[in-house]
């Protein structure tokens, strides 16, 4: 059979993702008991945890906190007043048997998450965004199964896209945005591997120019973004491969195996009747108030795409660095907070390049939060590069010192004596003497050999210890060479 990338001109994949974000509360979303990660099993429980009867639930209102402001930020219809749902089912990991979720009533409608897909901007539209509580876990060790139920009653947010991704690369760039998203508005850490973000990808293909959907399946059990692509990936070339030789795809569930690299079929899917879903009894319906969303406007960051795009526009940065500084908001901050101390929009390149290259080599993949220099300490030393004071190359150099001692670059210039020189009258006696003492290369630079330039203004560089101005250097020993 052809290959995927020739199957694809005829058939369209359509993806809809529906990803369960765990909200950064400190206690549950409906009892006191603590939610920190690797915790001893069983030890984050309390009666409502575990069912006990006659105990009941009291809603958290941090997890309806945030929330909203994910739901502000995605610009959704927030629902003023809206009830929780129990959905039943029967598993271990689950002792009252029903989850409370939200069913007809979701905090969240109609909402967007914006992203780019190979430098075009997209609107990914949101179905819907409810609040909901996470299960416990199972783990099953030969013949026995283990319980843990330390992750019950976390809240979680469920987020879902209309069927609107048509691709792997989109599904996958999505999943990036909005963890970036949620780690910007402090909803969630988002850290895959805690299971803080899970991934649900339900797939279907159609014929290019058909209309109605194709069948799906639902993809399980996907937690990295690597695998969000591969999972995904796999799938559309599974149904394409299918339909071509005259089958049909089944709806059903399909559980991710990482290490295979392949899907394979879990359970055909529930229908929404087997959940029996009704309103929860036990609590009473959930109002948002005006206060509250004014609270949660007002309190609202710049966004990363508003924040990626000025600094393209304003900042001047091209898309690649301006999209890796703003992936983290601390990181965008740092820049804006170093711009603001320079006072001086023309410093906002230098700065970010000096960033980008020395800051995050000295960081070494640690946050900018333990970054040993301040934003307004760069700004000082890109000054001082910026006014001439000192080169770009020495720059480096009293920067290792500010990680080192924690001084500032004025100090230290002036203690070490590493102002630029500037000045002509200094440079042409020692620029005088190199011409002398090297008279092969200058026979040899005389003789058309043009790239020897670069060995006289090294030769300056050394006399000067690296303070000699490198653009006036240059243009000197090209005259006194010529003359
Ligand atoms: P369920 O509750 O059974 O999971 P929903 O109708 O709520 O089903 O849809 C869940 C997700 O599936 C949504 O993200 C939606 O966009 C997506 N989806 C629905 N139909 C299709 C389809 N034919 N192909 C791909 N994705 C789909
Ligand atoms: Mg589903």
């Amino acid at each position: 059979m052809a290959d995927l990338a020739t199957l694809l001109e005829a058939w369209e994949p359509v993806i809809g993702l529906e990803v369960h974000v765990q909200l950064a509360t400190e206690s549950k979303a409906f009892s006191p008991s603590g939610t920190t990660f690797g915790a001893e099993p069983n030890s984050l429980t309390d009666p409502t945890v575990l069912a006990l009867p006659g105990a009941l639930p009291t809603f958290n209102v941090k997890a309806l906190e945030l929330a909203l402001r994910l739901g502000v930020a995605t610009g959704s219809k927030i629902r003023a007043r809206c009830r929780f749902a129990r959905k039943h089912y029967f598993y271990p990991d689950l002792p009252k048997g029903y989850q409370i979720s939200q069913y007809d009533e979701p905090l969240c409608e109609d909402g967007t998450i914006e992203l780019w897909v190979a430098n075009q901007r997209r609107k990914v539209r949101l179905q819907r965004i409810h609040l909901e509580e996470d299960a416990g876990k199972n783990t099953h060790h030969g013949t026995t199964s283990l319980v843990d139920l330390n992750r019950a009653g976390v809240p979680l947010c469920e987020v879902v896209t209309l069927p609107d991704l048509h691709s792997a690369e989109e599904a996958a760039e999505y999943m990036r945005a909005l963890h970036r998203l949620v780690r910007y508005l402090g909803v969630s850490e988002g850290d895959m591997e805690k299971g803080q973000m899970r991934c649900d990808a339900n797939v279907s293909v159609r014929r290019r120019g058909e209309d109605r959907l194709g069948t799906r399946t639902e993809l399980k059990n996907i937690n990295s973004f690597r695998f969000v692509q591969k999972a995904i990936e796999h799938e559309i070339a599974r149904q394409i491969r299918l339909l071509e030789e005259g089958g049909a795809v089944e709806r059903e569930t399909r559980l991710w195996d990482a290490d295979a690299g392949t899907s394979a079929p879990m359970r055909s899917k529930e229908e929404i009747a087997d959940y029996r879903y009704f309103p929860d009894p036990d609590l009473p319906p959930l109002a948002v108030d005006g206060a509250t969303m004014r609270q949660v406007i007002t309190s609202m960051p710049e966004l990363p795409v508003p924040k990626l795009e000025r600094f393209v526009r304003e900042y001047g940065l091209t898309f690649d660095d301006a999209a890796t500084l703003t992936d983290e908001r601390e990181l965008a901050e740092y820049l804006d907070a170093a711009v603001r101390s320079a006072g001086d929009g023309a410093l906002a390149r230098p700065l970010a390049s000096f960033i980008l290259t020395e800051l995050l080599r000295v960081l070494g993949g640690r946050p900018i939060t333990e970054a040993p220099v301040t934003p307004e300490a760069l700004a000082e030393l890109i000054g001082l590069v910026a006014s001439d004071v000192i080169s770009g190359k020495i720059a480096k150099d009293v920067f290792a010192t500010m990680c080192k001692t924690g001084e500032r670059a004025g100090f230290i210039v002036q203690r070490d004596d590493l102002r630029q020189i500037s000045d002509a009258s200094v440079l042409r006696p020692l620029c005088e003497k190199i011409i002398a003492d090297n008279p092969k290369q200058v026979a040899q630079y005389r003789g058309g050999k043009d790239s020897l330039l670069g060995f006289f203004v090294g030769q300056l560089m050394k006399a000067t210890e690296g303070k000699a101005n490198p653009s006036l250097s240059a243009d000197l020993m090209k005259k006194l060479l010529a003359g």
